[in-house]
């Protein structure tokens, strides 16, 4: 078969190139080839259900013929042994393969692990005999008759006829089954189970007339001979059981194709010990029962079972429960793997079609976290950029020196990164903010603690820039301190509008505004808290003469002047403002009337001994007051107002303080 489908092959591949001496060249190779290649042969063992005869014409043909061993199978066909039950053997492993009837579903039924791969004869060759000359032609006239049959499971169909009658085991007297069929032919029986291939064939040679009753013409149809083996054979070698299924088939289409051939080889070879004419009439019955031009050889139908099954059942040969049990699994598809095997590729294919669709979708997912990771990742940079541009962030140790400057820092300071870099801030202090605010901010940061404030700076080129700064120590994950971070804010311009708003614009002191709001607050806090203040009022002598014979532009210059002297000799703590035209006032913080009045006298003899340029000399007169219990900030500018015109009054260029409380 192999070398045909090879030939066949090469013939497709090379069409009508080839020509034949290839052709037998190649077939020789092939058939070597296939020679030397092909696999040991397996053993198997076939227990048959009775003796060598044309009921198993089909095994010996398949053997004679050599299609097992093409199969690769090594068959060893084993002829009953009448005292033992043959499905049994087959079950314990005395053989791999056995032939038994319809009474297999009972066997499974009892938890035999046997299936059917092929029901060879389609019905039962168990039939009854009788005289014909007894009137008996059915099974309706077994009434009171003496029956012989053998007992066991392979008297089902008998039985089930004779329950269809209503014949139950009291209303006919039972007799053993003598094989010989001496007990018939001698009347010690009326009727006598039979097989429809044989005993009939016997009777008519002894001329003795016989009528057959057949439980197929009362509905009841079981299977004859079938083809089985076990759970275990069939699913360890599934390949073997279904190539001995096949040759067996085809064993039994050249049996029955070929009768004279195999009559001959079963009595020549295989001991049949039955006459030719007997095995003619044997085979023509066993084609009849094959039925090979209506039913594929081997056919079984699995809902014929049921209606054994039914049958069983009704007889109480088995339980519903093991039946239909047994019923599922009975009939062994050679294809069953394949099918398995299908299932297991479509199974497979989903699986691969699953998992390929989560690797999509993980790969989709990855794609876009990675997208996502790849903003986030650009949008924090981006932000740390804008961050590092925009914000102006510095970092030192524990002793202030700078260990980080953002690009915004070196831009406001003027310095580049190096250059600050293992510096203090010292380097952007400006003279102006007092000592008293770095010492504040040092005390919090010691005691970990932020600190805020605004703080006056100066760059690398001398200009001044204030920053809103919020410092706050670095903590690590020990909890133990390590340096200092510092965000400060750009809030010069904001400062310079505040400036503007308080500074004087000749004189560049404070103005009347400021000086007003700093009186008031002053006089809240020495009736909150008592804090001493005082105050002098300044206003230049005969100033009306300077603009008069220098002009306008003379008198402001001596203002400036004026103005810068003031300035120069009193404290940071004082507030020094212009009142208005030639008048100043100084707000002496925390002083007592006698230390202003020791000030107010400096500053007029230092005014008075100024060459002004232009004008000479110039002289002041000077009132000064301090506060008093039940002030407010009107009475007590009344009173600097009173000293300051008792200083005119007594002749100009003087100090005069003025009390309430002497
Ligand atoms: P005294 O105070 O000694 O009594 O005489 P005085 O001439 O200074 O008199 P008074 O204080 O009343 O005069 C104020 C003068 O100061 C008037 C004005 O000419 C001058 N003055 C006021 N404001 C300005 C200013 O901003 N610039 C200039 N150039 N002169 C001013
Ligand atoms: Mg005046
Ligand atoms: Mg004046």
């Amino acid at each position: 078969m192999g070398i045909a489908i090879s030939f066949k092959m090469i013939d497709l591949r090379t069409g009508a190139f080839m020509n034949q001496s290839i052709r037998i060249v190649l077939l020789c190779v092939l058939l070597l080839s296939s020679v030397s290649a092909s696999p040991p042969m397996q053993k198997i063992r076939l227990k048959l259900k009775w003796f060598s005869s044309f009921q198993f014409a089909g095994y010996y043909m398949a053997l004679e013929k050599g299609f097992y061993k093409e199969a690769g199978l090594d068959v060893t066909i084993m002829e009953r042994d009448p005292q033992k039950n043959n499905i049994v053997q087959v079950v314990e492993g005395e053989a791999e393969y056995g032939v038994a009837d319809s009474a297999l579903l009972l066997y499974r039924a009892e938890g035999k692990p046997v299936r059917i791969m092929a029901s060879i004869f389609q019905h039962s060759p168990l039939i009854f005999i009788a005289h014909k000359d007894s009137g008996i032609v059915s099974p309706y006239e077994l009434k009171g008759k003496k029956v012989s049959y053998q007992k066991g499971i392979d008297d089902a169909p008998l039985l089930a006829m004779l329950d269809q009658a209503n014949l139950g085991a009291t209303d006919y007297t039972y007799s053993p089954l003598d094989f010989t069929g001496r007990a018939f032919m001698n009347r010690e029986v009326d009727v006598m189970s039979a097989y429809s291939s044989d005993q009939p064939f016997l009777m008519r040679e002894k001329n003795i007339p016989i009528t057959i009753i057949n439980p197929l013409n009362y509905g009841i149809d079981f299977y004859g001979d079938n083809l089985f083996s076990t759970e275990k054979e069939l699913s360890e070698h599934p390949e073997r059981a279904q190539q001995f299924l096949e040759a067996s088939i085809r064993g039994w289409h050249y049996a029955l194709a070929n009768k004279e051939e195999t009559i001959a080889l079963l009595r020549s070879k295989y001991n049949a010990q039955s006459s030719v004419e007997h095995l003619r009439y044997e085979a023509q019955i066993s084609e009849d029962m094959m039925l090979p031009s209506m039913v594929d050889v081997g056919y079984t139908n699995p809902q014929r079972f049921y209606r054994i099954a039914e049958i069983y059942r009704a007889m109480n040969k088995a339980n519903k429960g093991d039946l239909d049990r047994a019923l599922d699994g009975l009939i062994w598809n050679p294809y069953e793997k394949h099918q398995i095997d299908v299932r297991y590729f479509y199974l497979s294919l989903g699986l691969l079609g699953l998992i390929f669709l989560i690797a999509v979708i993980l790969v989709a997912i990855s794609r876009k976290l990675r997208s996502m990771v790849i903003k986030r990742t650009r949008d924090l940079e981006e932000q740390q950029m804008m961050t590092d541009k925009y914000v102006i962030i510095s970092a030192t140790d524990l002793q202030g020196t700078m260990t980080y400057v953002s690009k915004a820092f070196c831009e406001i300071s003027g310095y580049s990164h190096d250059e600050l870099i293992g510096k203090t801030h010292t380097v952007v202090h400006h003279p102006d903010t007092p000592s008293s605010v770095y010492k504040e901010l040092w005390q919090h940061l010691h005691t970990n603690r932020s600190w805020s404030g605004e703080i006056k700076n100066i760059d690398k080129n001398g200009n001044v820039y204030w920053v809103l700064t919020y410092i706050e120590p670095i903590v690590n994950e020990s909890g133990i301190t390590t340096g200092y971070r510092g965000i400060q804010q750009n809030i010069t311009d904001k400062k310079y509008a505040e400036e503007l708003s308080v500074t004087d614009q000749l004189t560049q002191l404070y103005n009347r505004s400021y000086l007003d709001k700093t009186l008031h607050r002053e006089v809240t806090r020495f009736q909150r808290y008592g804090t001493p203040l005082s105050i002098i009022m300044i206003d230049l002598d005969y100033f009306k003469e300077v603009n008069d014979v220098y002009g306008h532009l003379s008198g402001d210059a001596v203002l400036v002047e004026i103005a810068r002297i003031l300035k120069t000799n009193i404290r940071v703590t004082d507030i020094l403002g212009r009142w208005g035209g030639e008048e100043f006032m100084i707000i002496c913080v925390q002083n007592s009337g006698d230390e202003a009045v020791r000030l107010a006298e400096k500053l007029r003899l230092t005014i008075a001994l100024h060459p002004f340029s232009d004008v000479g000399t110039k002289t002041a007169s000077f009132g000064v007051t301090s506060i008093e219990e039940n002030d407010n900030e009107l009475s007590l500018v009344q009173r600097v107002d009173t000293a300051l015109y008792r200083a005119k009054k007594l002749g100009r260029n003087r100090v005069v303080e003025s009390k309430t409380i002497q």
